[in-house]
């Protein structure tokens, strides 16, 4: 049976998320009240403005249940997504779930090029390279501990894509691209982590 996908949908790119979801055959949810967590088997929160995102949260009563879902569902944040997961911010304080193990600067590329595409390769799409849309995207200025794993790096070795468990982050925009990869990779993720709650379930 298809799993059900929710997408943050107080701002931002909720809509485009959605559609690539169910082109890899997820069901899709657009989630803006706590209660609308309820029968999830995972969640995206997509790119947008964090601080936004954060305070609408904040104002619906949604931070404390967003931090419970992701503490133990698959949640993928997309570039203001990436930094509402992080654990640390460079910057000055706003409401984040605090939750991977990583310290993101936001706006990390300064005015210039604060927008733009490159190749990348990501792991386990080396074949192919993954055309990744920035807009004015957050970094991984560090990784704190060694269960984050790198997916992707820019040429300089910054990285723009990881995964701690059950937690994926990416600075750019898959759903701004039609590559599918990436919203295979999560789906795939958010099925084998069902199944294994359903296992242990049944024990
Ligand atoms: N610059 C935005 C922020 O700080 C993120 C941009 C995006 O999601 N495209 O939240």
């Amino acid at each position: 049976m298809g799993k059900t996908i929710g997408v943050l949908a107080l701002q931002g790119d909720f809509i485009e998320h959605e559609a690539m979801l169910q082109q890899v055959g997820a069901n899709t949810k657009q989630i803006r009240l706590p209660a609308d967590l309820e029968g999830l088997d995972g969640l995206i929160i997509p790119g947008g403005e964090s601080t936004t995102i954060g305070k609408i949260a904040t104002e619906y009563g949604l931070i404390e249940p967003l931090r419970e879902f992701a503490a133990t569902k698959p949640t993928w944040g997309t570039c203001a997504g990436m930094i509402f997961l992080a654990k640390e911010l460079g910057q000055h304080a706003q409401p984040i779930l605090g939750l991977m193990d990583i310290r993101v600067n936001r706006n990390a590329f300064g005015r210039q090029i604060d927008s733009f595409e490159t190749d990348l390769s990501v792991r386990g799409f080396e074949e192919t390279p993954y055309h990744a849309v920035f807009i004015r995207a957050p970094l991984v200025e560090q990784v704190l501990s060694d269960d984050v794993a790198i997916l992707a790096q820019l040429d300089d070795g910054r990285i723009v894509a990881a995964q701690q468990d059950h937690l994926l982050a990416t600075a750019f925009h898959p759903e701004l691209t039609d590559d599918l990869r990436l919203h295979r990779y999560f789906y795939d993720m958010v099925s084998a982590h069902s199944n294994q709650e359903k296992n242990d379930e049944q024990g």
